[in-house]
């Protein structure tokens, strides 16, 4: 059976996995990482998914680090989306290396390993630029938002 909603792809062991990933990730770093689950997505990936990174808050980082994970359950739409400050750094095919992990573990059903996975990758890469410094504060919670 294929997963069609988010509410079936986000298991209660797919949402505790991928949160405490994202706040391992966080120890490491003063970027902000969120993921944002839905059924479907309206309109082209990159657009919607730069939408919701302004709808969730998500560009009111210190230092414009916020990553956000965006997967669409019934149409497959996958998008990871940096903010200024982030993509100021990364190289060219970052983002596209994490589409791909999350791709390849995705075909072979594995939720919530693929997103931990990408999660901690990105926080590696924010990790390398962004260090966790001494007043840290999560800027953005932790939970994975549904839409
Ligand atoms: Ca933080
Ligand atoms: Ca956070």
């Amino acid at each position: 059976m294929s997963i069609l909603t988010a509410a079936d792809f986000l298991s209660t062991e797919v949402r505790r996995h991928v949160e405490a990933a994202i706040g391992e990730a966080e120890r490491l770093t003063s970027g902000e990482i969120r993921v944002h689950l839905e059924d479907q997505c309206p309109e082209d990936v990159l657009d919607h998914a730069a939408f919701l990174f302004s709808e969730l808050g998500m560009q009111r980082t210190r230092e414009r680090n916020g990553v956000l994970i965006y997967v669409s359950v019934a149409d497959h739409g996958l998008a990871v989306l940096g903010d200024a400050g982030i993509n100021a750094v990364v190289p060219a095919g970052f983002w596209n290396d994490v589409l791909d992990l999350l791709r390849n573990a995705f075909r072979e059903g594995r939720h919530a390993e693929g997103l931990s996975a990408a999660v901690l990758r990105v926080g590696e890469k924010l990790a390398a630029h962004f260090p966790r410094r001494a007043d840290d504060r999560d800027e953005l919670p932790n939970t994975i938002s549904t839409s």
